[in-house]
């Protein structure tokens, strides 16, 4: 576990997991012990122990979104958890195809192909792990399907917003003008949300809005 807290009856772990060291997290709810897995990019022994190990019940696995480094563990997951599997309807096709261009990203990399979602998300449904909901968020961009998950004071973010930085737009289905107006959207949370994004440390939204250069860039053009 590379970091561990509690907001309020939520508790979250942090793994590292892959060759992206792609922020895999692990989210509880402490009273009933129902937990949610936020990409598996890989699912480790680590993972698997940590689970086994507060005695969880992981009730869904949810994908930010398609890229390989997210969804790669999809399948070991699936089957060690038995857990529901969704991801936005709109990355639905990325999935489909992602242990192709996984192979094509990174050449010798063998990804296992992602069974079928449970579940097709789209903006504002909410996810229950026992007696804590998740908000879905749609947050396109870094791909068509993008999406970040709030919970009162934390957001995971994915690959859209990064400290100090944000998700590429350059892979299938990117899109530059949707990460802004996305980046924009998330610029609405109260300056205390945690950001706990899909590689790298966390942050705050107030800390991005005042340091992060794409941050500026949105909401310059939000205002024109
Ligand atoms: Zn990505
Ligand atoms: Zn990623």
């Amino acid at each position: 576990v590379s970091s561990h807290r509690t907001i309020g009856r939520l508790a979250i772990d942090r793994f590292s997991v892959g060759p992206l060291e792609t922020n895999c997290y692990l989210a509880w709810d402490q009273q009933l012990r129902s937990a949610v897995l936020i990409d598996p990019g890989s699912f480790t022994s680590q993972l698997a122990d940590g689970i086994a190990a507060e005695a969880l019940e992981v009730e869904w696995i949810l994908d930010t979104h398609c890229h390989f480094d997210h969804t790669a563990g999809n399948s070991a997951a699936k089957e060690a958890l038995g857990a529901r599997l969704a991801i936005h309807e709109l990355d639905l096709a990325g999935l489909e195809g992602m242990h192709i261009s996984a192979a094509s990203f990174m050449p010798g990399l063998d990804v296992p192909e992602s069974p079928n979602p449970d579940r097709l998300l789209k903006d504002g449904d909410a996810v229950t792990l026992g007696g804590v909901e998740l908000t879905v968020m749609h947050t396109p961009g870094h791909s068509p399907g993008s999406i970040s998950l709030v919970r009162e004071s934390v957001i995971f973010s994915g690959d859209t917003l990064f400290s100090g930085g944000v998700g590429r737009t350059d892979l299938t289905g990117g899109d530059w003008e949707a990460l802004m107006q996305s980046l924009a959207a998330l610029m609405r949370l109260p300056d205390e949300t945690l950001v706990l994004p899909g590689h790298g440390p966390e942050t705050t939204i107030g800390r991005e809005r005042v340091t992060n250069p794409f941050v500026g860039e949105a909401l310059a053009a939000i205002r024109g």
